[in-house]
């Protein structure tokens, strides 16, 4: 095509992975396996891999536009995979294996997988669900040939065998930027999972800026280690993103605990790391016991549920590890905002900066944000009204996967579900998640604020905060607390604690003292499950 001035060349994940191998060859790509083994390689190898398997594909039959799902950790051949079914022009297709079998089924039934691609921790699930499976055709195993694997499901594949099937000389082809290069189905904590598709487009843009100085800052010079999941939102774009800056990457497989993480930051010299608060409160008690010191790691962005100030005093405190706060979701692709401060608050005093970086921080550019009432009529920007934050941009969903129906308001904005302030510098803070609020007597109390202050306790190590149905006041604050090891903090206690902190018609009712949060596959506290254990206990006394 001829143009006015400069070459037109698609934005394509393909050239992401191609700057990668032919700048950035030798840069180390590190990989915990499935059986615990740390393989290194480097973007050339996982290149010239990609394209053996986009080549592969081809020749199993699969054509533009078909999906593959992966159910797999943060391994090599994943980040292959991630490279290479979208290089090929198919759409690279994530699930979270943690989401109930029904739901598992219902996406990849929905997304029509052809091909499925399995580590093999999540091999027995898939052969229990395969008969359901109707859609999918060759379920391959993400390793070389294993005979216990393979009696375990008729016609099992094995990676290692199908990439050798793949052409040395395949070339990636041209696809038009704004075809589909992978797709996300969201947690699914309501109603059924739906499907994002992001195009090539949206995740070359997406890299392009989410990697500048003043969102996640990497460079080739970094050792960045994704702890979010690949199933979560591409990990947040990390591999395309340190593909595209030539940094090195470190994946680490399936053991996230604080002391295995620990101890691969330090052996990999990490400077970046990515995850959610539940991630870091892991780490944190492993740097406290001693295992490690992590001291190569400046910065870890934290997002997909709120970061608690004490966490943030903790890191930055005991280890001199700065956390940075973002916000975003699957529709966003996801970075929607991130906390680096302007010039202007480098001369505000320690605590007014501490305060700054609690909130889920400015969106980049290509990312417009908004806060509306519920006559979507737009509200001030003056970090006080707070009401329901919409977004829009070049990475933000328009709508779901296989609907023919616009997810968007009538003037083009996406609805995001959370409550939010925004100041005059565009700086939000996410005050809840519309579902998850607390209405006591007509007015609001915010979950997030009452669970920073129970974490913040020292004898608590995870809490949250429910709406308990209430004969009088409709909701009430129920707080759902686990105990730090050793420590014996009593509801009387925490419920002191929590005086002066906030008005005390907002204190919590009830404290319920257990084990474990339940947990979703991306590391969110599920909130649903604790509501409907726990959600009754103040109409029934069961406390
Ligand atoms: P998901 O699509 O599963 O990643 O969920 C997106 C939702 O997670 C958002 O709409 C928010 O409710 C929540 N979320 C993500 N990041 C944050 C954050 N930094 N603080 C508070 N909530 C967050």
């Amino acid at each position: 095509m001829m143009t006015q001035g400069m070459m037109y060349s698609p934005l394509l994940v393909s050239g992401l992975i191609k700057h990668a191998a032919r700048f950035h060859g030798d840069t180390e790509v590190v990989s915990v396996e499935t059986d615990g083994q740390i393989i290194r390689t480097d973007w050339f190898s996982i290149e010239h891999n990609a394209r053996l398997l986009a080549s592969a594909l081809g020749k199993l039959g699969l054509t533009t536009g078909e999906r593959c799902g992966t159910i797999a950790w943060n391994n090599r051949r994943h980040l292959e995979i991630y490279f290479g079914v979208p290089g090929a022009g198919m759409v690279c297709h994530t699930i979270n294996p943690r989401i109930a079998p029904e739901l598992l089924v219902h996406i990849l039934e929905d997304a029509a997988d052809r091909v499925l691609f399995v580590d093999l921790t999540f091999l027995p699930l898939v052969a229990k669900l395969r008969s359901q499976l109707k859609l999918v055709e060759h379920i391959v195993l993400m390793g070389p040939r294993d005979s216990q694997a393979a009696a375990m499901l008729e016609g099992l594949q094995f990676y290692e065998e199908l990439i050798e099937t793949g052409d040395q000389t395949y070339e990636w082809p041209a696809v038009e930027e704004t075809a589909v290069s992978s797709l996300c189905y969201t947690s699914g904590t309501t109603g059924n999972p739906k499907g994002v598709a992001y195009t090539h487009r949206s995740t070359v843009l997406h890299s392009l800026v989410v990697s500048g100085t003043d969102v996640m800052a990497v460079s080739a010079r970094d050792s960045v280690m994704p702890v979010v999941p690949m199933f979560h939102v591409n990990a947040w774009g990390t591999p395309y993103i340190a593909a595209q800056q030539g940094a090195k990457l470190v994946l680490p497989g399936q053991n996230l605990d604080g002391e295995s993480l620990a101890k691969l930051i330090d052996a990999e010299q990490v400077t970046l790391s990515l995850g959610v608060p539940t991630i870091w409160m892991g780490l944190l008690g492993a740097l406290r016991k001693g295992v490690g010191t992590a001291s190569s790691m400046k910065r870890t962005i934290v997002g997909g549920a709120a970061l608690p100030p004490s966490m943030l005093a903790a890191f930055r405190d005991e280890f001199g590890i700065e956390l940075i706060h973002a916000w975003g979701m699957t529709e966003t692709s996801p970075v929607g905002t991130l906390n680096q401060l302007k010039a202007k608050h480098t001369q505000l005093d320690f605590k007014h900066q501490s305060e700054l970086r609690v909130g889920q921080g400015r969106p980049p550019y290509g990312v417009n944000l908004r806060i509306v009432d519920e006559e979507n009529v737009s509200l001030p920007s003056d970090g006080k009204t707070e009401g329901k934050l919409q977004i829009r941009g070049h990475w933000i969903a328009e709508t779901y996967y296989g609907m023919d129906t616009t997810a968007l308001t009538a003037d083009g904005w996406f609805d995001t579900g959370d409550i939010a302030t925004i100041d005059m510098d565009g700086f939000m803070v996410i005050r809840d998640r519309a579902k998850d609020l607390i209405k006591s007597g007509g007015e609001w109390i915010s979950s997030v604020e009452l669970e920073n202050i129970a974490v913040a306790h020292p004898g608590i190590s995870n809490a949250a905060a429910i709406a308990g149905v209430h004969p009088k006041w409709d909701e009430r604050p129920i707080i759902i607390a686990v105990r730090a090891k050793g420590e014996q903090v009593s509801a009387e206690g925490l419920l002191e604690w929590f005086d002066g902190k906030i008005p005390s018609w907002q204190c919590p009712d009830a404290f319920i003292f257990v084990d474990a949060l339940p947990i979703g596959g991306t590391g969110k506290v599920l909130k649903n499950r604790l509501r409907k254990e726990f959600g009754d206990v103040l109409v029934s006394k069961q406390l």
